[in-house]
C-alpha cells in the first residue's frame, strides 16, 4: 500500500467512526443528520480513493474514480448544510443550499457519463490519474464556491461569537481550512500541474476537529470517545489483517485474534463508560448537594430574619398587655372585683411567659446573625446571684419552695461579665429550678476556686436522665421528664444561656442522678479576663463567615 492508499484508509476509518459516533449520540438530531451526511460523503470519497489506489487495471481504476467523485461532489454541500445548521442559519440560505443540492445531483448523474471523467492516464507516480471532462470544470468551480462560502460563514460567525462558541467555531474553522486545503491538492494533477495530492490526510484532521467541536458542545465525554476510537482503530487494523491473510491457517489464527481482541475491547469500552458515568453522577450529586446546602443556608437566614421581625412585632403589644394587667392587678384602675382577680392574674402570667419566649426568639436571632453584643465589665458574681435570688424568692415561696443562697466565704467574686446577660442566665437557671421542682428546696451556691468562680443552682425537682444532660443545651430541646411533668417551655432558655456563657469564655453544664433525683446546674467562668474579648470577637467573626 502506498502513502495515498494509507491516507485514504485512515480517512475512511475516521469518517466512519466519527460520523457514526456523532450520529448515534448527538441529541441535536438535525446537527447529527447533517454531520452524518457530511461524514458519509467523506467516507465514500475515501473508500473509492483507497480502492482506486489499489486498482490494477484501467477499467477498475475508472470505476473507483467515479465512485470517489460521488463523495467529492457532495462533500462541500453537506458540509455547508452542517455549518448552516450549527450556526442556526439554515433558513436564511435555503435557496443557496437546496439549489446547490439540485445542481450537484445533476453533476452526480453526469458522473455516470464520460463528460465528467473522460478516462485515466499515467502521471507522476500515479498509473490511473483521472482526466477531466467538460462537466468537471463547472463542478470544480461550484465545489470551490461552496467550500469557500462555508469557511466565510464560519469566519463571520467567529467574529461575533461569544467566548464559548468562539472556541468551537475555531476548531471547525481550522479543521475546515486544513481539510479543504488538503483535499484541494487533489485537483492540481487534473490540470497537469505537477503537485501530488499530499494533503489528502487533511480530511482526517478536518473530520476530527469538527467532531471535537460538536462533542465539546454536547458535553460528550472525551474519555469514552477516545476509548471507542482506539478500539475501533485496533479492530479495523485486525479486520484488514484478516483479509490479507496468506493462508487459511493464518486466516483462522487472525480470526481468533480478532474475536479475542473484539471481546476485550468491548469490555474495555464498557468499563470506561461505566467509570465515566459513575464519576459524572458523583459530580452531579456533589453539585446538587451544594445547591441544597446553599438553599438551606438561605432558608436558615430567612428563618432568622422572620423570627426577628415577628418577635419585634410581638414585643410592643405584649408589653402593653403585660403593663396594663400589672397595673390592674395593683389597683391603678380601682379595686379589682374578686371574680376578676384570677383572670387578670392569668393574663399577667401568660403575657409574662409569652414575653419571655419572645425575648428568647429575639436572642436566638441575634445569636444566629452574630448580632449579640456584649458589654463586659468588672462585677461581683455573688451580688448578681444575690439580686436574682432576692427577686425570685417571692415567686418561689408562692410555689411553696425554699430558695436560698450560700457562698464559700471567699473575699472576692469579681469577674469580667456582661451584667445583664449574666443575670439573664442565672435567672433562667433559678426559674427552671422552680418550674421543674414540685416540692422541696432550691439552693444557689457561689464558690471561688483559684482562678474560677462557680455558680451552682441545685434543686430537688424532677431530675434529668443522664443521657439528656448535654442535649438540653440545644435549641428547642426538652427532656422527657419535663414534657411528662406537663410544664410549658420552649426549650430555648438553656441554649441561649450556653451561648452567653461561652461568650464569657466559661462553661455551663447540668448534673443529675436521674429521674426524680433533683438537678444541679453549674456555670463556671474565669476570673482571669485575658483573651476573653478576642475570643468573643473571633467567635462572632466565625459565625458571620459561616
Ligand atoms: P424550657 O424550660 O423552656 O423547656 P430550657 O432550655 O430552659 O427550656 O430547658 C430545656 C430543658 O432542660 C427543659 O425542657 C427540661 O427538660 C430540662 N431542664 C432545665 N432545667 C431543669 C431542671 N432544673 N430540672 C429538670 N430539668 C430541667
Amino acid at each position: 500500500m502506498n502513502i495515498y492508499a494509507i491516507s485514504a484508509a485512515i480517512n475512511l476509518m475516521v469518517a466512519v467512526f466519527v460520523g457514526g459516533m456523532i450520529w448515534r449520540k448527538s441529541q441535536n438530531r438535525r446537527l447529527a443528520n447533517t454531520f452524518g451526511a457530511f461524514s458519509l460523503s467523506v467516507a465514500v470519497w475515501s473508500l473509492g480513493y483507497l480502492f482506486w489506489q489499489l486498482s490494477g487495471s484501467t477499467g477498475e481504476a475508472l470505476f473507483w474514480v467515479r465512485f470517489f467523485m460521488m463523495g467529492a461532489i457532495f462533500t462541500p454541500i453537506t458540509f455547508l448544510h452542517f455549518t448552516l445548521t450549527f450556526l442556526k442559519k439554515e433558513k436564511s440560505y435555503r435557496t443557496l443550499l437546496y439549489g446547490g443540492y439540485t445542481i450537484l445531483t445533476l453533476f452526480a448523474l453526469g458522473n455516470f457519463t464520460d463528460y465528467f471523467v473522460v478516462g485515466v492516464e499515467q502521471i507522476l507516480a500515479f498509473n490511473f490519474w483521472p482526466e477531466p471532462g467538460v462537466l468537471f470544470h463547472p463542478f470544480l468551480a461550484l465545489w470551490l464556491f461552496y467550500a469557500v462560502f462555508a469557511v466565510y460563514l464560519l469566519y463571520n460567525a467567529y467574529k461575533s461569537a461569544e467566548s464559548d462558541t468562539k472556541i468551537q467555531i475555531t476548531y471547525i474553522f481550522i479543521g475546515t481550512v486544513i481539510g479543504y486545503a488538503g483535499a484541494a491538492t487533489n485537483y492540481f494533477l487534473w490540470y497537469n500541474i505537477k503537485i501530488p495530492p499530499i494533503g489528502t490526510i487533511g480530511s482526517s484532521i478536518y473530520l476530527g476537529s469538527v467532531a471535537y467541536a460538536v462533542v465539546k458542545h454536547q458535553l460528550f465525554n472525551i474519555k469514552v470517545i477516545l476509548a471507542e476510537f482506539f478500539s475501533w482503530l485496533l479492530l479495523s487494523i485486525l479486520v484488514i489483517n484478516l483479509f490479507l491473510s496468506s493462508s487459511s491457517q493464518a486466516f483462522i489464527k487472525n480470526l481468533v485474534i480478532l474475536i479475542g481482541v473484539g471481546i476485550s475491547v468491548l469490555f474495555f469500552v464498557r468499563s470506561v463508560y461505566r467509570e465515566v458515568k459513575s464519576r459524572e453522577k458523583a459530580e452531579e450529586l456533589a453539585a446538587e448537594l451544594q445547591e441544597v446546602n446553599q438553599e438551606l443556608k438561605y432558608m436558615d437566614q430567612q428563618k432568622s430574619k422572620m423570627l426577628s421581625i415577628a418577635s419585634h412585632q410581638f414585643r410592643s403589644p405584649l408589653t402593653s398587655i403585660e403593663g396594663y394587667a400589672s397595673m390592674m392587678k395593683k389597683g391603678t384602675y380601682g379595686e379589682v372585683p374578686e371574680h376578676l382577680e384570677k383572670p387578670i392574674n392569668r393574663i399577667f402570667k401568660s403575657s409574662t411567659q409569652l414575653s419571655h419566649i419572645v425575648d428568647d426568639f429575639l436572642n436566638i436571632s441575634r445569636i444566629e446573625q452574630g448580632r449579640m453584643e456584649y458589654d463586659f465589665q468588672e462585677a461581683s458574681v455573688k451580688d448578681i446571684v444575690a439580686d436574682v435570688v432576692d427577686e425570685i424568692k417571692p415567686t418561689a415561696n408562692e410555689e411553696g419552695l425554699e430558695l436560698a443562697m450560700t457562698t464559700d466565704g471567699a473575699d472576692d467574686y469579681t469577674a469580667e461579665v456582661d451584667v445583664d446577660k449574666f443575670t439573664q442566665v442565672i435567672t433562667n437557671l433559678v426559674d427552671n429550678a422552680i418550674k421543674y421542682t414540685q416540692e422541696g428546696s432550691i439552693e444557689a451556691r457561689v464558690s471561688r476556686e483559684e482562678d474560677t468562680i462557680t455558680v451552682a443552682v441545685e434543686d430537688s425537682g424532677i431530675g434529668i436522665d443522664p443521657e439528656d444532660q448535654d442535649a438540653i443545651f440545644e435549641q428547642f430541646s426538652r427532656a422527657d421528664e419535663a414534657k411528662e411533668a406537663d410544664v410549658v417551655g420552649s426549650g430555648l432558655g438553656l441554649y441561649i444561656a450556653k451561648q452567653i456563657i461561652e461568650a464569657h469564655d466559661g462553661e455551663i453544664w447540668a448534673e443529675s442522678e436521674g429521674e426524680g433525683e433533683g438537678s444541679t446546674f453549674f456555670v463556671q467562668i474565669k476570673t482571669d479576663k485575658k483573651d476573653r474579648h478576642q475570643n468573643h470577637e473571633r467567635e462572632v467573626m466565625n459565625k458571620e463567615q459561616a
